[in-house]
């Protein structure tokens, strides 16, 4: 974690930005809850436990800021909720999410898996692709024992027929 702090310190100083205490508690939080996706108001209250003395607008100003500097993105899962998400170190495109429409669980797929299609978009339709936004929603692993079980009872029972 110590790694990804310094990193992410020289991407702010690249960009001639300082990594104020309240800019690492912001920072902190995030690398501590890497795959939590929080809203700006969950960052906020996790941030209050490490710098009480922080605002709530000073944590949004810094998370835009992380935003621009592309150290995190900013994602929404359609249910009108900004979502601060960290960038893996070196990734030059958005990972993907996985929203389950039973549980609500939010899974991430670090592999672009997008090299044919960007291809695609880059030749026919001569469009740069810089970036893309990418949410499955669908139904999650979890469930899938389950239901696997439930086939399976099902066969038996036809077999039995
Ligand atoms: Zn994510
Ligand atoms: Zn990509
Ligand atoms: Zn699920």
């Amino acid at each position: 974690m110590k790694n990804r702090l310094d990193s992410i310190k020289k991407q702010l100083h690249a960009q001639s930005y300082k990594l104020t205490p309240q800019r690492e508690a912001t920072v902190l939080v995030l690398l501590e809850h890497e795959s939590a996706h929080l809203s700006a108001e969950d960052v906020y209250l996790l941030v209050k436990e490490k710098a009480p003395e922080i605002g709530l607008a000073t944590v949004y100003r810094t998370l835009e800021l992380l935003t621009e500097l592309e150290v995190v993105d900013k994602i929404n899962f359609g249910d009108g909720v900004s979502r601060f998400d960290l960038r893996k170190e070196g990734a030059s495109h958005s990972h993907h999410h996985l929203v389950c429409i039973e549980c609500g669980a939010v899974d991430e797929i670090q592999e672009d898996l997008l090299g044919d299609v960007e291809a695609v978009i880059e030749n026919k339709y001569r469009f740069s692709v810089k970036d893309h936004r990418l949410t499955f929603h669908g139904i999650c692993h979890r469930h899938s024992e389950k239901e696997g079980a439930t086939e399976q009872n099902e066969e038996n029972e036809q077999m039995q027929v």
